[in-house]
């Protein structure tokens, strides 16, 4: 019996299940993964397409898809919460890693496009940590 893992946007209007039948756990630190999440990285877990079930709120998610190059990303309509969508070429499902409500035991495999890693990555992991906000 294979384990089912919940996840779902911010505003809870999107919410899936998907099975722990995963291929792949990816970071990738592109210039464009910058862009589209506003972040150092994204965290993507690869799985097949068909390894989704949409429990609630589909209607609001919206997918971007870069008319000429290989970039999508989809989000709730509401809160813009990153989401999973299927890549362009229908191979595969990419499940961010936020977006779940429980974490597979798959860890990351592996930092993608190093080369274009954000500046502020390394410092920022070395700045001072705190529980809550900054005193
Ligand atoms: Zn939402
Ligand atoms: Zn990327």
């Amino acid at each position: 019996m294979k384990l089912t893992l919940t996840g779902g946007c911010l505003c809870g209007a999107v919410q899936f299940s998907v099975k722990d039948e995963f291929k792949a756990f990816y970071q990738c630190h592109c210039k464009q993964c910058q862009q589209l999440s506003g972040s150092a990285f994204t965290s993507n877990i690869l799985t097949a397409p068909t390894n989704i079930e949409w429990l609630k709120g589909k209607r609001n998610v919206t997918v971007y898809d870069h008319p000429t190059r290989g970039f999508s990303k989809s989000f709730c309509s509401l809160c813009g919460s990153a989401l999973p969508f299927i890549n362009k070429n229908k191979t595969t499902l990419i499940i961010p890693a936020g977006s779940l409500n429980e974490l597979p035991d798959l860890k990351p495999q592996a930092n993608m496009f190093t080369s274009e890693e954000a500046c502020w990555l390394k410092p920022g992991l070395n700045a001072k940590g705190f529980s809550g906000f900054p005193e």
